[in-house]
């Protein structure tokens, strides 16, 4: 009768070197048991690999930071979106503000506002204390531009603003506020010609504005009527979608 013990060391190799061996093997089983549990873990806290047929992984939301603390912070933000490349090209499709962008003052935090386009003015404030993500930071810019718009073009935006199906989901942005609805109809018209600049004149293209649409009514009459008051060929640029007549 033998142990297992026993029969590791009856073999020609001296029984101080199995015991290594025998203890190199129950490690790598360990690390192999580990590195599949992380696996495991790992795959199941990446949504972009969970399969469509698998229950959705739970998902924890952790509180974000603003993208500033102070004023002094705040400027900073907001002058480094002025000067970048995206401020630049959203300045020739939509056209630039009066003045530099400024700070949202006290009154418009407190209304919980995180843009403001100043009509009196024609100039734009931001509040990146209020604001969590480059992209939300992003948005906020394009629809305070879209305000801007539809200012220098007030005969069309008055049209296109009469022309806007009513918002009936309640928690779409300008719903029961047309004036908001119009904007943030441009603005996703313009979200959707940057997200599609790797899709343009094909079937994928208009299958993403059809989902833009979607999300917010009057989009694409909005990128409409910013082609055809030369928005993007004034720039240099194309929408690259066959679109329905000016507005
Ligand atoms: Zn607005």
């Amino acid at each position: 009768m033998s142990t297992p013990a026993q029969h590791i060391s009856a073999t020609d190799r001296p029984s101080l070197d199995a015991w290594p061996h025998a203890v190199m093997a129950a490690l790598a089983l360990l690390i192999t048991l580990i590195s599949a549990h992380l696996v495991r873990l790992t795959w199941f806290d990446a949504p972009a690999s969970q399969p469509l047929n698998q229950p959705a992984p739970i998902w924890h939301a952790r509180p974000s930071l603003p993208l500033a603390g102070s004023d002094v912070a705040a400027q900073a933000v907001v002058s480094r979106l002025a000067r970048s490349d995206f401020a630049d090209s959203m300045f020739a499709v939509m056209g630039a503000p009066s003045a530099p962008i400024g700070l949202v003052g006290e009154a418009g935090r407190k209304a919980e506002h995180i843009g403001e386009y100043i009509a009196s003015r024609d100039s734009i404030a931001l509040a990146p204390q209020a604001i969590h993500s480059d992209a939300q930071l992003a948005h906020a810019l394009v629809h305070e531009l879209a305000h801007l718009w539809l200012s220098h073009h007030p005969d069309a935006g008055a049209a296109f603003q009469r022309s806007l199906p009513p918002l009936e989901d309640s928690s779409r942005y300008g719903f029961g506020d047309r004036s908001e609805h119009a904007a943030e109809a441009l603005a996703h018209a313009i979200q959707f010609w940057r997200a599609s600049s790797m899709v343009r004149g094909t079937d994928a293209q208009l299958r993403l504005l059809a989902a833009y649409e979607s999300i917010m009514p009057g989009a694409t009459s909005a990128l409409a009527m910013l082609d055809a008051h030369g928005a993007f060929f004034n720039a240099g640029l194309d929408t690259g979608v066959p679109l329905p007549g000016g507005l």
